[in-house]
């Protein structure tokens, strides 16, 4: 069942985004372009349809006769950002005086039960307020952690959905899961926690109805236990192995705090690691947020089993959790990504001032020569896309959709700056000029097209009030 989209006034009537003309256009000869790999594309992108069919290397000309030229000469181009964790409905909750200081546990338990309090309509005001912000950052792809679905809720993932078809961005959207409420030992109150049967079923139907496979996909389906003090171990259990039958990823949070280690330890008598081990998570399906609190040996057995890790420097700085070492799951053969987080822990969601946060915070652990602005834009890009478990988007060479972000280096921060690339994080780049998803312009000269922004903001910041007021 389709879900009711009560908000169509602020979104006007977008069909199906990525159609199948062979229009060529030739982004010409920009100022300069991060592709993500070692091409070289000083003398522009020729962009067929929804794909990338040339990338030009300098003084190269496009092989054969295109349709459209943009001057790229004063823009700064870069493969679409990818976000890999997030909870759009927290921008309903972004600086809430209550939690505005708080650590995780203590923040979650002021938060759960206003959460608990979401509607529909209000799911979907802060699904779309969220992926705006996202889209004019440069965001092309976003994941969102959704695990709320009080009586009244359960279409939420049906109503994000619409939101998605409707911005015409593509995104994983996870199904997310509590089943471990405060009567059993868990963190979330009772009321909001869901049994297994419920969840297991729902996640099917998800799957059957929304994912898609293949290059080009714009919506995902993902299956997303929240965390270890919120779900039951049968629950992960059973969403590996469901995971692994549809043959679609698994997500959660995971080594956040060292409450959540103490939690596990007393609970399950385990390390966090040893408990992803133990239900069946160690694999390259899997990508988890945070990831901060391992240990060398831990390291070495999640790169080994090729799992992901989405960084989200923002919320670990905000609930001081802590830093994720990147640069040593890397090198054991972890991939690294980046994600905003939810709202009520970050309260941005742009990915720009996310990576610049990013190159800063890991400065602080491995030093400034070892962390370049292109390999924290490689996070961003290349390194998210392969936590999705995409190989068609996330980087600009042949083949790949024609999904891209554009800047403009004339604002007065930018001002006397010369490397581009090293500009956009160091001068700290906030929006994007343009955006390009699957060889269609969403983002031109800074605005989403057929999005009525001032009316979504004042819908949704009565909605934030409603909602906090209860
Ligand atoms: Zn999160």
């Amino acid at each position: 069942m389709s879900a009711t989209q009560p908000n169509d006034i602020s979104l006007q009537n977008f069909k199906k985004p990525f159609h199948s003309s062979s229009k060529r256009i030739w982004i010409k000869q920009p100022l300069a372009c991060f592709t993500a790999n070692e091409l070289d594309a000083r003398g522009g992108i020729v962009i067929e349809g929804e794909r990338i069919k040339e990338v030009l290397p300098l003084g190269q000309l496009p092989s054969l006769p295109v349709d459209e030229v943009v001057d790229a000469s004063e823009l700064v181009v870069l493969p679409g950002l990818i976000n890999t964790h997030h909870h759009f409905y927290q921008t309903l909750t972004r600086a809430w005086g209550p939690v505005v200081s708080e650590p995780l546990f203590p923040w979650l338990k002021t938060l759960y039960p206003v959460w608990a309090r979401l509607t529909p309509e209000a799911l979907s005001l802060a699904t779309q307020v969220a992926m705006a912000e996202l889209l004019l950052s440069g965001c092309t792809t976003a994941a969102d952690h959704h695990y709320l679905f009080p009586t009244g809720m359960e279409d939420a993932i049906d109503v994000q959905v619409d939101v998605v078809r409707q911005l015409g961005m593509r995104a994983m959207l996870t199904r997310g899961s509590m089943s471990l409420g405060e009567n059993e030992g868990g963190l979330p109150p009772q009321h909001t926690v869901q049994n297994g049967d419920v969840i297991l079923a729902d996640s099917q139907r998800l799957i059957k109805q929304y994912h898609e496979r293949g290059e080009g996909a714009q919506i995902q389906i993902a299956l997303a236990p929240c965390s270890p003090f919120s779900v039951t171990r049968e629950i992960m259990a059973d969403s590996a192995i469901l995971a692994q039958q549809e043959d679609v990823r698994l997500h959660t949070h995971l080594a956040e705090t060292l409450d959540e280690e103490d939690f596990c330890l007393k609970t399950f008598g385990l390390r966090t690691v040893d408990y992803l081990d133990s239900v069946g998570w160690m694999t390259d399906r899997t990508w988890l947020a945070h990831g901060i609190h391992f240990n060398a040996e831990e390291i070495k057995r999640l790169g080994a089993a090729g799992v992901g890790i989405c960084h989200c420097p923002v919320s670990n700085m905000r609930l001081a959790s802590g830093i994720c070492p990147t640069l040593d799951l890397s090198a054991a053969g972890a991939h690294i990504g980046l994600g905003v987080d939810g709202s009520a822990s970050n309260d941005a969601s742009n990915m720009m001032y996310e990576a610049r946060q990013a190159l800063y915070l890991q400065r602080l652990k491995y030093g400034a020569e070892k962390i370049t602005p292109e390999r924290v834009l490689g996070w961003a890009t290349k390194g998210s896309a392969a936590l999705l478990g995409r190989n068609d988007i996330g980087e600009i060479t042949l083949g790949k959709q024609a999904d891209l972000a554009f800047y403009k280096l004339d604002e007065l921060r930018f001002s006397g700056s010369h490397d581009p690339i090293a500009a956009l994080l160091l001068c700290g780049a906030e929006k994007a000029e343009h955006v390009m998803i699957g060889g269609q312009w969403r983002v031109k000269e800074g605005q989403i097209i057929g999005l009525d922004l001032p009316t979504l903001i004042e819908k949704h910041k009565a909605c934030a009030k409603q909602l906090v007021a209860g």
